[in-house]
């Protein structure tokens, strides 16, 4: 039950005679109408102007008005791209750069990957030939480590500037140096909200360019009472937009994968049981494991007379825009990093979004006629429990990759680095401690040799770190195949509702008894020897099929993951070539792959207390071990996570086994004997109920 609240003004009012497009108009209009339809088409020329005229210039203009997709394109025409050099523009998604260099290529009339090209880490479709190229901003950020001053670019557009993610924080500050003695490369800042002037203080009061947008008003809606599950009151919301409002495309905004999938699953159940009764609904998910053949999808019109509902990530809320959307349901939350110094502790939750963010996310319902935001929270809420704006990034979160990278760039005083935002002073220590414990760094602060291997690698120093360790433990093809499948990040295993006995039955057979990493290893290697068999990938986390699309989505899903773990791992592969590890394989000794593992994460241990739960060793903080994890009965005495997810309380996610014994071996400058001493390595009892004694 939603009561109406506010309404955020539209540019236009909604009774003015602006045409508006229906569905057929749409289609008909050919890819060349559809550009010059889009608000930043009015501006082509002065932009091209500005940007010869100045610099730096900061871009600011509504989602949606083309700025990702026609700029570059734009500045190409003008013949940025003539001398041999590339248009780069960095975008904080891989799912956004992928998408949109994908629409570029279409609009060009070009294969992808050829004269418009995307990179994103493990993965480089661009050629030769590229003149632009979308790339992730933390593929930039590396680029940086072979070509200082990025001298293949003509021009670099540094785009959705406001998501403020830590890359492109530290881009302003590395761009902005880069200008100074490279005057010929051009700089543009793209910002789809009101922080340009501060981009444009912060590079010496460069011009902003508006570009005016267009947008309809939007009816906000808040519920009475706050919604206890948002999943299901999307889904109930959904419907009776369905059933009583007039046609026009959802957007709903869910945190991951999971809720993407839940929904969806009751939301299907549901239709179907309402049978024939509704018109047809057509059901869209985009996240970033989606094949990108799916996530295409969500572009696609809908027939005459049905509606779709794209169930999205954060992705939806500036940096992909859909066509007709009118309704927009926004539960308020957002998964993200969350960093804590005191614990040394980083974790993924959901949190409530920022008022900044409810306002985007309700101006995605007014871009093509006045729309509707359905807000799942009250109106009290919006006012007193939502934060104005979104902490940007490199306040919260584990820096210890960002400060290798500016340490292997050789930045070596972070301090007076010329951040935006400057980091809290403890999480850059702690940043700077981490990387000292794992051998990065001596105790002046500069990078050893280990740490400049390890920065050869895109992925975090302690799975860098792990990386490496493989080389003494002689097990570096049981390591990279366990950097790759924790690298995928994606739920492997699935476990439909109806299934889920057939499901954990099929998984238990990839269980390893030292723990969750080498189940991931054995699953990796039992694809390996079917040579790789989709249908392999099918019988063995598919159990059945069922009726509708949902199925086959997973078993893409699930392919897809399990290739980008073939294609990551060989890229790993080849980075260790690189830096000369010999590729060696230690099949019947978990010991040795285990303390490689042990040798990157030991900041990542926790011990069994005497109540029967688990303690972190350095800060003593509660921590679960996640019920989907192999060793969730066992409770072993001594334990190291891959990661922390904060739902109900802190799970881990990813365990094995160790012994404390190993903390001393590998990580002799971060913990001592003493902290270890309760180190018997006898397994606990098994916990019948919740008090469990012990000795
Ligand atoms: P901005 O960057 O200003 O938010 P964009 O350049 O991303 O705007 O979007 C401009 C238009 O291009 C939008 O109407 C959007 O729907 C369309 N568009 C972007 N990507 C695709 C795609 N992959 N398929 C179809 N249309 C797309
Ligand atoms: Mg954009």
């Amino acid at each position: 039950e939603f009561i109406q609240a506010l309404q955020i003004p539209g540019t236009k009012p909604s009774d003015t005679n602006e045409p508006k497009l229906t569905e057929s108009q749409m289609n008909r209009m050919n890819l060349e109408e559809t550009k010059r339809s889009l608000p930043v088409f009015r501006f082509r020329n002065d932009i091209i102007e500005a940007v010869k005229k100045y610099q730096v210039l900061i871009i600011e203009g509504e989602t949606g008005s083309g700025k990702t997709t026609q700029i570059p394109q734009y500045l190409y025409e003008a013949g940025f791209a003539d001398g041999g050099k590339k248009i780069g523009c960095t975008q904080p998604r891989r799912v956004a750069a992928m998408s949109v260099a994908a629409r570029v290529a279409h609009e060009m009339g070009v294969k992808l990957g050829n004269e418009v090209g995307y990179a994103i880490r493990f993965e480089d479709c661009t050629s030769e030939r590229t003149v632009i190229k979308y790339m992730t901003d933390g593929t930039l950020h590396r680029e940086f480590l072979s070509e200082p001053d990025l001298q293949s670019y003509s021009v670099m557009i540094i785009d959705e500037a406001h998501e403020r993610t830590l890359h492109t924080d530290i881009l302003f500050g590395l761009v902005k140096d880069i200008a100074r003695f490279r005057p010929d490369l051009k700089l543009l800042i793209s910002s789809a909200t009101l922080d340009a002037q501060k981009f444009s203080e912060f590079f010496d009061d460069a011009n902003i360019f508006k570009i005016p947008g267009r947008r309809f008003p939007v009816d906000i809606y808040y519920t009475r009472a706050p919604e206890a599950d948002y999943v299901d009151a999307c889904v109930v919301s959904i419907l009776q937009i369905h059933a009583t409002q007039p046609l026009g495309d959802i957007l709903v905004f869910l945190t991951g994968q999971d809720e993407i999938e839940t929904c969806q699953e009751l939301l299907q159940d549901r239709v179907r049981r309402l049978g024939s009764k509704l018109k047809e609904l057509i059901i869209l998910p985009v996240y970033a494991n989606l094949p990108s053949d799916m996530q295409a999808k969500i572009f696609d019109p809908v027939p005459a007379g049905a509606r779709k509902v794209v169930l999205a990530t954060n992705i939806a809320e500036t940096s992909l825009t859909i066509d007709n959307i009118i309704y927009v349901i926004d539960p308020g939350f957002v998964k993200q990093n969350h960093f804590n110094s005191r614990t040394g502790m980083e974790s993924l939750m959901v949190v409530p979004i920022s008022k900044a963010s409810a306002n985007q996310r309700a101006g995605r319902a007014g871009r093509v006629a006045p729309g509707k935001c359905f807000r799942l929270y009250t109106l009290w809420s919006y006012k007193h429990e939502l934060e104005d704006n979104t902490i940007p990034e490199i306040q919260r979160i584990n820096l210890g990759n960002a400060v290798l990278m500016l340490k292997a760039l050789g930045i070596n005083d972070l301090v007076h680095f010329d951040f935006l935002d400057p980091p809290p002073h403890e999480t850059l220590v702690l940043a700077l401690e981490q990387l000292y414990a794992l051998g990065a760094l001596n105790h002046h602060g500069e990078l050893t040799k280990l740490g400049r291997r390890m920065a050869e690698f895109p992925v975090d120093p302690m799975m860098a770190k792990m990386i490496l360790a493989s080389e003494k433990y002689k097990c570096s093809e049981e390591i990279v195949t366990i950097a790759a499948m924790l690298s995928v990040n994606s739920a492997i295993f699935y476990r439909p509702k109806d299934k889920i006995i057939h499901a954990d039955t099929a998984r238990k057979n990839f269980n390893d008894i030292a723990g969750d990493h080498l189940s991931l290893l054995n699953v990796y290697n039992q694809w390996r020897d079917t040579d790789y068999s989709t249908q392999w990938c099918y019988e063995n986390f598919i159990q059945h099929s069922t009726k509708g699309g949902f199925i086959n989505v997973r078993v893409k899903v699930l392919v897809k993951s399990m290739r980008r773990a073939r294609d990551v791992r060989e890229q790993l592969v080849g980075l260790m070539q690189r830096v000369e590890i010999d590729m060696v394989s230690n099949t019947n000794e978990t010991d040795n792959i285990r303390k490689a593992i042990t040798a990157g994460y030991f900041y990542h241990v926790a011990r069994l207390s005497k109540a029967g739960s688990y303690k972190t060793v350095k800060h003593n903080q509660s921590v679960t071990i996640h019920p989907n994890s192999s060793l969730f009965e066992d409770l072993p005495r001594w334990l190291l996570y891959h990661e922390l997810v904060f739902t109900t309380k802190e799970f881990m996610r990813q365990v094995i086994e160790i012994q404390s014994m190993w903390l001393l071996e590998v990580a002799p400058h971060y913990y001592k004997a003493k902290e270890l001493e309760d180190s018997s390595n006898k397994k606990m009892p098994k916990v019948v109920g919740r008090s469990v004694r012990t000795e």
